[in-house]
């Protein structure tokens, strides 16, 4: 059986910088408790490692991030690389309490430009995944912000402006998103449009696209990862067999049954370490 690394895969640029903030702020803070609100990324061993540095998570799913920060009465609050509202913040700032944002780059890029377009008039449609922390984030920006999951979503969407906006959340799939375009601009032939899906993202996506002769491919990630669970679609969608493992345990024997050519790819907040365990795993059998 040939097993083969899909080129690239694994850790971004945002993943890389939010792990270090964290990391920098308890080394130089030993003394403070150091809170992360929400997962800092989306992966299970990430917040193991970080847990065992003594950061807090604070990621109770029955609680608002309103009430996550209420809890809070000391310390540093660690905002994730999702993005934080505007809201949020402030509370915190009325708090009293430190913080220290680790949003992306590329995610605050794409805020920026909402704002812009909302400030001249606009109504914007945003192409995202609901209840996801990036979207939350930036449907608290304003409510002419109209989040679309889905063909559904955009199909029974009315809005009384004619100046329309569309963009979209960093990691959703590039094919999704040229599908859901081409109806927004049946839609609104007006409609203007900037595509968000950053570069990390894209660029995972492309090269599960350009796979040739491949009969299998793990994608090594956590199921809470956005950008994850579009490489396992644009997998499928490809027609070949993709599935989603969180690290080389989860591997069932069976499904290696005739398979010749393995491929494995990992979502962007995937520790590099659970990537080689399941590539060693594979070259052993
Ligand atoms: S996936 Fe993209 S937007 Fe998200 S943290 Fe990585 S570089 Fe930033």
């Amino acid at each position: 059986m040939l097993v083969k690394r899909v080129i690239p895969s694994g850790y971004c640029k945002g993943v890389v910088n939010a792990i270090k903030i964290a990391k920098d702020t308890k080394l130089n803070n030993p003394n403070e408790n150091v809170y992360i609100l929400g997962m800092l990324v989306h992966n299970s061993y990430v917040s193991k490692e970080l847990a065992d540095l003594g950061i807090i998570t604070l990621d109770d799913t029955n609680k608002t991030k309103e009430e996550l920060v209420d809890s809070i009465d000391e310390g540093i609050i660690i905002f994730t690389a999702h993005g934080i509202s505007d809201s949020i913040k402030q509370r915190v700032i009325n708090k009293n309490l430190k913080y220290v944002d680790a949003t992306c780059v590329d995610v605050k890029k794409t805020q920026d430009i909402i704002r812009d377009y909302l400030n001249q008039g606009y109504d914007v449609i945003y192409f995202g995944k609901r209840n996801h922390p990036e979207a939350q984030a930036v449907l608290s920006i304003s409510d002419k912000i109209h989040l679309v999951s889905d063909d559904n979503d955009l199909n029974n969407l009315t809005i009384n402006n004619d100046k329309i906006f569309l963009t979209n959340q960093t990691t959703m799939s590039y094919l999704e998103l040229a599908d859901l375009i081409v109806l927004a601009k049946n839609k609104y032939p007006n409609i203007i449009i900037e595509k968000e899906i950053c570069d990390a993202t894209s660029s995972r996506q492309k090269a599960i696209q350009d796979l040739i002769d491949c009969d299998l491919l793990y994608v090594v990630g956590d199921v809470k990862s956005n950008n994850t669970n579009k490489l396992v679609d644009i997998g499928n969608s490809k027609g070949i067999k993709t599935l989603l493992i969180q690290s080389y345990k989860d591997i069932n024997q069976d499904d290696l049954k005739d398979i010749e050519k393995v491929y494995v790819s990992a979502g962007a907040s995937t520790p590099l370490h659970l990537i080689d365990e399941v590539i060693d795993y594979l070259k052993n059998i």
